[in-house]
């Protein structure tokens, strides 16, 4: 039998979705819904504290920079567990721009696909131009998964560490345009959206505001 991998990797059928988690009580209801319930979406949305680069999804996503190039926070973490080979296939695509999207292999990851995507930098724009930008980084990165053929798909919580833009201000923007992309037909394949939050706090944000996005189904 092969020889387990000290690392341990976290696949999606074990990773509870929104609509267990109603079940199971730890995500409450809140009055304020933006939008209606919905249990089909509810199926294919999880949230949970993690680092990315254990989640065996066909796809995890790469808070990267317009260089495409090494850095640090998720980028240099997801660098490191893929290996060298991710950041000469990045170095290939002549760079990203902000809001935009581009794909890779997964290499040592368990993940299959790496999906990058540049933030903005939140203090460089207006508030509606960041908010703008950051709806289209999530935007991009999922319409770049459908044309991959990639079903489960990992979110880090693009922009709000080294770019500076305020989880409050960043997470209903993350929730209302995977909402909104799920419940298109564009949006149908894919079968699961995964937050992955990598602080306590951050994941206190998301499960406040999940349930004002993806509200209780009964
Ligand atoms: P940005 O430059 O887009 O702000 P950062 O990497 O600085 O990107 O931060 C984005 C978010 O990713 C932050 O909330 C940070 O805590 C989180 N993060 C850092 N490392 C990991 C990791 N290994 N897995 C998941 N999230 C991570």
């Amino acid at each position: 039998m092969a020889a387990r991998s000290a690392s341990r990797e976290l696949n999606v059928s074990e990773i509870p979705t929104v609509l267990e988690e109603y079940a199971r009580h730890s995500l409450h209801r809140d009055p304020g819904v933006v939008h209606p319930p919905s249990a089909m979406l509810n199926r294919k949305l999880s949230v949970l504290r993690e680092d990315i680069t254990k989640v065996s999804a066909d796809a995890i996503v790469n808070a990267a920079n317009n260089r495409l190039a090494g850095g640090a926070g998720v980028n240099g973490a997801i660098q490191a567990a893929a290996g060298a080979q991710l950041l000469q296939e990045c170095l290939t695509l002549n760079g990203c721009e902000t809001g935009d999207a581009k794909i890779t292999k997964g290499y040592m990851l368990p993940a299959r696909h790496v999906i990058h995507t540049v933030g903005p930098i939140y203090y460089q724009h207006d508030r509606q131009v960041a908010n703008r930008l950051l709806e289209s980084c999530y935007l991009r990165s999922l319409q770049v998964a459908v044309e991959n053929d990639v079903k489960t798909i990992a979110f880090p919580s693009i922009s709000t560490g080294i770019f500076g833009f305020p989880i409050m201000e960043a997470s209903p923007v993350a929730l209302n345009t995977v909402r909104q992309f799920l419940q298109s037909a564009e949006g149908s394949t894919i079968e699961r959206v995964i937050f992955v939050l990598f602080g306590k706090e951050d994941e206190q944000v998301y499960r406040m505001t999940i349930p004002k996005y993806f509200p209780q189904s009964d």
